[in-house]
């Protein structure tokens, strides 16, 4: 396999220069959960969320709602726009979120799609893991079960993301997202590029979060708005139990953000959790999974002129004894490195990925 050595030290990006950078170094596998300490790892929008975490976990709470606050804070922030409120809309302009819990220690889970005006569907998604007998609700009747539980239903559309949604509606062109029968063009490509062409954001956010306490239980979650200006109704993985999220509590717990559609298409998470059992460290079981994905990826449209997947997708790994990874295809196109969170029970940082291809 072509990859890098993801352990070099990172250097100081602008965005997010007051974060303490990974001073990288070699994973030592049960080492941090030996010492008592609750870990949990993040994407690399997850600063937040992993520190509320540990600070949950180290008094004492279940690992599942250490996890759910702490991207909570992230889908309320109006300033995220790939989560939450001030997530970027569907092609109607319409916010629709997209979340799944997963809870180690009784193999349970919760999870909703589609849902709207419901700033927190990672709470909801506890909610229906608790409440429910059910796995999965999805659009009017998620909210109509948010609403029972006592969740607020409010306008999830900021001003910001609205002038966006405008812009863009207004440069729509006769090819729409749709894709034709006699072509096979992807719509994640297309609106990708297009966005592009317009100077406006696009977004593959999403945030994941996992937790594993000082017994070794672990909760999992993923909280999105899912793919920007997405046709109406679409499923991204993130709300999909094995997909964006999985975790078994014998083993540790796997996440994506990128192109969902990818990631559903090879049961992602389920693979990261089911490569750890299999032996390998949370780097690799990444890695290898994202070696499946690109040799799976057969659409022209998605491969770049090496014949490699063009678009974005991100594991993370936590592995039951502490040990934790996070892999990407590759750095950014200017060359900048790609970071994951950590909260290693001792301290918040960004690590750098471990990438697939050297470019
Ligand atoms: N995975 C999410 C989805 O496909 C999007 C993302 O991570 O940005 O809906």
């Amino acid at each position: 396999m072509n990859r890098r050595s993801f352990l070099t030290t990172a250097a100081a990006l602008p965005a997010i220069a007051s974060i303490p950078m990974a001073e990288a170094k070699p994973h030592e596998p049960g080492r941090l959960l030996a010492q008592g300490r609750p870990i949990s790892v993040s994407s690399g929008n997850g600063i937040r969320a992993v520190e509320k975490a540990v600070e949950l976990l180290r008094q004492g709470s279940d690992p599942l709602d250490a996890v759910v606050a702490g991207v909570n804070i992230v889908e309320s922030d109006p300033e995220d726009m790939s989560v939450g409120y001030g997530g970027l809309p569907n092609e109607r302009g319409v916010v629709q979120l997209d979340s799944c819990v997963m809870h180690g220690p009784t193999h349970k889970a919760g999870a909703v799609a589609c849902i709207e005006n419901i700033m927190n569907p990672a709470s909801v998604a506890l909610k229906v893991c608790r409440r429910t007998d059910h796995v999965l609700l999805v659009g009017e009747g998620a909210k109509q079960f948010a609403i029972a539980q006592g969740f607020k239903e409010e306008d999830l559309l900021t001003e910001k993301a609205r002038k966006i949604w405008l812009r863009w509606k207004e440069n729509l062109n006769p090819n729409d997202d749709w894709l034709n029968e006699d072509q096979i063009i992807g719509d994640a490509g297309k609106l990708e590029a297009r966005a592009e062409a317009l100077g406006l954001p696009f977004h593959y956010g999403t945030i994941h979060c996992s937790g594993v306490d000082a017994e070794g239980n672990i909760g999992s979650v993923t909280t999105t708005s899912g793919l920007s200006y997405k046709i109406p109704g679409r499923v991204g993985d993130s709300p999909l139990i094995g997909a964006g999220n999985f975790c078994d509590n014998a083993v540790g717990a796997g996440g994506s953000t990128g192109r969902g559609e990818a990631v559903i298409q090879s049961c992602g998470g389920f693979q990261v959790v089911q490569n750890m059992a299999n032996g390998d460290d949370p780097t690799e079981a990444c890695l290898k999974v994202l070696k499946w994905v690109a040799d799976h990826t057969r659409r022209h449209d998605l491969l770049n002129s090496k014949g490699q997947p063009n678009f974005s997708l991100r594991f993370y790994a936590l592995r039951k004894d502490g040990a934790y990874g996070g892999a990407c295809f590759r750095k950014n196109a200017n060359g900048n490195k790609k970071y994951f969170a950590v909260h290693d029970g001792e301290k918040a940082y960004l690590h750098e990925c471990a990438y697939l291809y050297d470019d």
